[in-house]
């Protein structure tokens, strides 16, 4: 889309590592303009067999494994399946990986799994309400 971001490029990727996504520099506008519950995520750090881990602007971090991103997609047609009672469920569940990871304007986190599927988008926000640490879990 903006050629801007193709000079750093937010997403560095590493055969077989961990795939990390350095937003501290580039998006930190973002961060600034929607500071609060909203607000992106200061550092994303993506473990590709395991789980996302996200630290928000007030330090709070938050890690989610993967078979829980996997199951909430909220793509149009996993809402969808949701909906009519389906259970959205990753076809190699016992393979599942990240096979890729972009920012998705200044408001998301766009994944792509290894089974192919890649239209979600998780909204920062979204990803900070389905934090299961022990603060969070103790809020009403
Ligand atoms: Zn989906
Ligand atoms: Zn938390």
């Amino acid at each position: 889309m903006q050629s801007t971001a193709a000079a750093r490029g937010p997403c560095a990727r590493r055969a077989g590592g961990p795939l990390a996504l350095d937003v501290d520099r580039q998006e930190r506008r973002i961060t600034t303009s929607g500071a609060g519950p909203g607000a992106a995520p200061v550092d994303i750090a993506i473990d590709r067999d395991r789980a996302v881990a996200l630290t928000w602007p007030d330090g709070h971090l938050t890690r989610l494994p993967l078979p829980l991103l996997r199951e909430r997609c909220p793509c149009a047609a996993c809402a969808r399946r949701r909906r009519t009672g389906g259970v959205v469920r990753s076809g190699v569940a016992d393979d599942l990986r990240i096979a890729g990871a972009e920012l998705v304007g200044a408001w998301g986190l766009g994944l792509a799994w290894s089974d192919g599927h890649a239209t979600g988008v998780y909204g920062w926000d979204m990803l900070r309400s389905w934090c299961g640490c022990a603060t969070c879990s103790s809020r009403p």
